[in-house]
């Protein structure tokens, strides 16, 4: 947290003005958020085994913005169920904030999940008969621990913060394709979790919806949250800052794409 905050000064302190073009600069000393070694996942079907991941090594550091780009069947989908702790790989550890998940208890796994990660989902897999604001609250309930009165408090300012307020008692079926999936984003943040992944979030977006949604997720890295997004569209892997191409289960290619810097215009740019 302290990093955070000391990253976020960082990007606004005035004696930046000159480094203003150039990619966000992270310092070495940051640790990485997430750290796969040899990471495999098997999947036995019949006699058949299916290497979904086959020997993955990766590193991500605080606020990184990363894409995952492969063709359909490449891994992608089985290495975000792994970093989400909705999977465990086969062999090969999973150090998420410095702690190796690997052996964790489904219990371990699930407290894990519930309180570091926020997932999206293509499909946005909100509760129907919930409106907005129980839907972003039900993972505070699930964590536990927080009152009523903060789960709400919580919830509501998620909402606000994806642009919504003025939707908070709708159900799903009252919402656009893009406001469901600002709600899912929503209930992904409401754990503050260190690591945001989202699997093919606009894929059931119409172009310019997807843009939108888009725009939430750079302004939520330029707010510190660390996003790993899976995707085939080139258009949305170009808001991230760093590409994996993935193929038959492992990355072969990681490349920076410079995107996302300060931009001339934009707000912080104008505060230097
Ligand atoms: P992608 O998301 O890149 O399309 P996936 O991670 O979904 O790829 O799948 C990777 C490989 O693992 C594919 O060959 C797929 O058929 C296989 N696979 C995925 N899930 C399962 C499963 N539950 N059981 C068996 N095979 C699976
Ligand atoms: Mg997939």
């Amino acid at each position: 947290m302290l990093k955070l905050k000391l990253t976020k000064k960082l990007k606004t302190m005035p004696t930046m003005v000159a480094e203003a073009e150039k990619p966000i600069i992270r310092p070495e000393v940051d640790k990485p958020v997430i750290r796969l070694r040899e990471v495999k996942r098997v999947y036995k079907v019949g006699v058949e085994r299916i290497h979904a991941l086959d020997g993955i090594d990766l590193d991500i550091r605080q606020n990184e913005y990363v894409a995952v780009m492969g063709p359909s069947g490449s891994g992608k989908s089985t290495l975000m169920n792994v970093l989400g702790c909705l999977d465990r790989c086969t062999s090969g550890t999973y150090e998420l904030n410095g702690r190796n998940t690997t052996r964790l208890s489904s219990g371990g796994l699930a407290h894990v999940r519930n309180t570091q990660i926020g997932f999206v989902f293509q499909s946005f897999e909100l509760l129907p008969r919930l409106n907005a604001l129980k839907n972003v609250e039900l993972p505070l309930i699930y964590a536990g621990g927080a009152t009523w009165l903060s789960r709400r408090t919580q919830a509501k300012e998620k909402l606000v913060r994806v642009g919504l307020s003025e939707r908070i008692k709708h159900r799903p079926n009252q919402l656009s394709g893009g406001e469901k999936q600002r709600v899912a984003i929503a209930r992904a943040l409401s754990n503050n979790p260190s690591i945001l992944l989202a699997d093919e979030p606009t894929g059931n977006l119409d172009s310019k919806t997807s843009e939108g949604v888009l725009k939430l997720f750079d302004q939520l890295h330029r707010e510190g949250q660390t996003i790993i997004i899976v995707t085939h569209e080139e258009i949305v892997a170009r808001h991230t800052e760093r590409i994996l191409h993935m193929r038959d289960g492992r990355i072969i290619s990681d490349e920076k794409t410079g995107a996302n810097r300060v931009k001339p215009g934009s707000q912080e740019a104008e505060n230097e």
